[in-house]
């Protein structure tokens, strides 16, 4: 029986099994996909025996991605491969992986999909719409927004601009861009955070990468749902970008996917803008590992949308 697993710590609340439960049922293939605890010391161990306890791979989330990238770049070859599935590159931008492959020659095959699930989730959604002449403004620069930045730039964007709270991790993102991707230096602007209603008649995109507008602070990388020190928590719930001067017919879209329309997105409908949700590229980005573990290209569609929306709402 094909084996896989999600791992992180804790792990209780995970979506993952519910996505590949959901796909190796409806592809009738023979195999376990479950969520395993794994303690931070115990994370080396696991990740080189993945072969020999049977598994083809995994998932990874909080709080060992940059760990398990670490692990992985040190025990195995370098693999270069054209596949869109398992662009090494990726991970190696963003420091962090979600998901290992073990191949046919044993070898750990680490990427991080949360790029290729943000553009899937947006081709799908708005496919019309003229990303090769658009600038976008990403909201934050944390994991998710560097993997946003990639993934604007492979759908060949014409213009980046980035603004966070804490420029620097901003500035960081926009040097990797131009030096690690050429992106040109020329189209791709970091701006204080104060200045993000500012740029906004230069973008007809804008992209929420933050966490605010999360009713709970949770982790959903690959999948995993937690709640952290929820007593703490303040829900942000007013709009921190008033969209007003953005230019009309634009596209919103926002990662954070509970509430699945989040203020940003009901603005910015108000306004007449498209708009696109964030649960679609949680639910892309776990296509590449169930093709790498059990062969099969999976399809996210309505009923499985369905399936992960009953469990969160749970
Ligand atoms: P992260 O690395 O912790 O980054 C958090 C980002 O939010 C940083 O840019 C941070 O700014 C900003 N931020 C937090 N509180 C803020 C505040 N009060 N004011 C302004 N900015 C604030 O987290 P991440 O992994 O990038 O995830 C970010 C969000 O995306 C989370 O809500 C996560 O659940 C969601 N996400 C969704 C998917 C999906 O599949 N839909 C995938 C990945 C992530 P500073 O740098 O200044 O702290």
């Amino acid at each position: 029986m094909k084996k896989a697993c999600v791992i992180g710590y804790p792990i209780s609340h995970s979506l993952s099994p519910t996505i590949h439960n959901y796909w190796l049922k409806k592809y009738n293939i023979e195999g376990e996909y479950t969520a395993v605890e794994v303690k931070p010391e115990e994370l080396e161990n696991f990740i080189l025996k993945l072969d020999k306890n049977g598994y083809r791979g995994c998932n990874i989330t909080l709080p060992h991605k940059e760990r398990a990238f670490e692990i992985v770049s040190k025990n195995t070859k370098v693999v270069n491969t054209e596949d869109e599935y398992l662009p090494s590159q990726v991970a190696r931008f963003m420091g962090a992986v979600n998901t290992i492959v073990v191949d046919e020659n044993k070898n750990l095959v680490a990427t991080n999909t949360d790029f290729l699930g943000f553009a899937r989730n947006l081709i799908e959604n708005a496919p019309d719409f003229d990303y090769q002449r658009s600038v976008a403004l990403i909201l934050g620069a944390g994991g998710a927004g560097k993997a946003i930045a990639f993934a604007l730039a492979s759908m060949q964007i014409a213009g980046l601009v980035i603004t966070n709270r804490t420029r620097e991790k901003a500035e960081e993102i926009r040097n990797i861009m131009i030096n690690n991707f050429s992106f040109p230096a020329d189209n791709i602007q970091v701006v204080d955070w104060e200045m993000r209603e500012d740029v906004l008649p230069h973008c007809n995109i804008v992209v929420n990468t933050t966490s605010l507008g999360m009713v709970k602070k949770m982790e959903v990388g690959s999948g995993k749902l937690e709640e952290k020190n929820t007593s703490n928590f303040k829900p942000q719930t007013s709009n921190y970008i008033n969209l007003s001067k953005l230019y009309p017919n634009s596209l919103v879209t926002d990662i954070v996917y509970n509430p699945l329309e989040t203020n940003l997105l009901k603005q910015a409908k108000e306004l007449g803008h498209i708009t696109v949700d964030g649960l679609g590229m949680l639910l892309h980005q776990a296509a590449p590992g169930f093709e790498g573990w059990f062969g099969k290209k999976p399809v996210v569609d309505r009923e499985l949308r369905e399936a992960v929306l009953q469990k969160f709402k749970a």
